[in-house]
């Protein structure tokens, strides 16, 4: 079924830059080393376009074929889930012909009778209530196959906050790595930022909105080689969905920590950056109807990766941040770049997303395992 296709006269998206027109050629699922195609291939017209490595979005929460269809049409081919509320739906997308490779951290963890708990659907099991219970906690995600483990920490100042123990984190993430997994953890603050540093976590994602790092935290950020996943539309989105509660309006008045600032969340990013640190791209893509703002599954990982140029990555590095770095970081060592032997699983846009990012949401053909998938022809 999966006929020889040859993409010819294409620039490819390679190690930062483009390299001269040349021929691409996918067989069996994958990108060979040849440059001239099968008689019978089908042949497609790559000039004036730019091939890249389909994209990861890194942070997502998926529940029905349609958000993965949704996010293949706008170049995804790799979905990271974060958080599985719908824990039945989410696992059975995994493993499908023909749409994006869904990986999903499966069950959170947070602090027993966490507001994740109690109001966004995940089991009381989830909740570690301490050091000594973090290998059941881990055990529990290896049994249900989930592909890393996602930690949510909350900041202990926040009215009715369950928050994780730092001892309880660092023991998470210890029996993770022992299990092999990858470690990430959710961050909406200073203070949530300084205990996944300490505990060692593998991936922070988001930002804090109410500050910048200070020096301790700056310290921390060159120290440790952690990656950073800031969901730039999601924090936007929630300083414009919370910031306008009336409540909170009163709060900030008094209290200048809790006042939110999109600012605070791009000067994170650059100081990531500056530190010599991965940026990688993900939009918090979701429709849970706790969530306070909803990025749309696909459009929203071409709105993250303007964003990530705004913040001060280059294009490359944005585009780097959502192809082979994504990979690097999540072990997925069969995607992220245009080389023999990888997946094909790729996007083909009109004109130079290395000058103009927003180049990468011209998107006109989506492979996915070497089947075109989408097409605007
Ligand atoms: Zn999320």
């Amino acid at each position: 079924m999966n006929v020889e296709t040859a993409l010819v006269d294409v620039r490819v998206f390679a190690g930062g830059r483009l390299s001269p027109p040349r021929t691409v050629v996918l067989a069996d699922g994958e990108i060979t080393d040849r440059e001239t195609p099968a008689a019978t291939a089908d042949v497609v017209d790559g000039r004036g376009g730019t091939l890249l490595p389909g994209f990861i979005d890194c942070h997502a929460h998926v529940s029905t074929s349609e958000h993965l269809r949704a996010m293949a049409a706008h170049g995804v081919t790799t979905v990271l889930d974060m958080g599985a509320p719908q824990f039945d739906a989410t696992m059975a997308l995994k493993h499908r012909p023909g749409l994006p490779t869904l990986l999903s951290a499966g069950r959170p963890a947070s602090g027993p009778g966490s507001m994740f708990i109690t109001k966004m659907g995940h089991p009381p099991s989830t909740g570690v209530s301490g050091p000594d219970d973090a290998p059941r906690f881990v055990a529990d995600r290896v049994d249900e196959q989930s592909d890393y483990v996602k930690i949510l920490l909350e900041d202990p100042r926040v009215p009715g906050a369950k928050p994780l123990r730092d001892d309880t984190v660092a023991a998470l993430v210890a029996a993770a790595h022992e299990a092999g997994l990858l470690t990430v953890a959710h961050v909406v603050s200073a203070a949530t930022m300084r205990t996944a540093l300490t505990a060692g976590v593998d991936v922070v994602t988001h930002t804090a909105v109410s500050s910048e790092p200070d020096e301790d935290l700056l310290r921390l950020i060159a120290e440790r080689p952690v990656t950073i996943v800031p969901t730039l539309t999601m924090m936007d989105g929630v300083v414009h969905a919370i910031g306008r509660k009336p409540l909170m309006r009163v709060l900030s008045v008094v209290v200048k920590d809790l006042r939110m600032d999109y600012r605070h969340a791009s000067a994170t990013v650059a100081a990531f950056r500056r530190a010599g640190r991965t940026v990688l791209v993900g939009t918090d893509a979701n429709d849970e109807p706790g969530a306070p703002f909803h990025p749309a599954h696909g459009r929203s990982i071409h709105e993250e990766l303007a964003r990530l140029v705004d913040a001060g990555l280059t294009p490359a590095e944005a585009l780097d941040g959502a192809t082979r770095s994504a990979a690097d970081v999540f072990r997925l060592t069969d995607r992220g770049r245009i080389a023999a032997g990888c997946r094909a699983d790729l996007l083909l846009v009109d004109g130079d997303p290395t000058v103009d990012v927003g180049a990468a949401a011209n998107v006109e053909s989506v492979w996915i395992a070497g089947e075109r998938v989408f097409s605007t022809a």
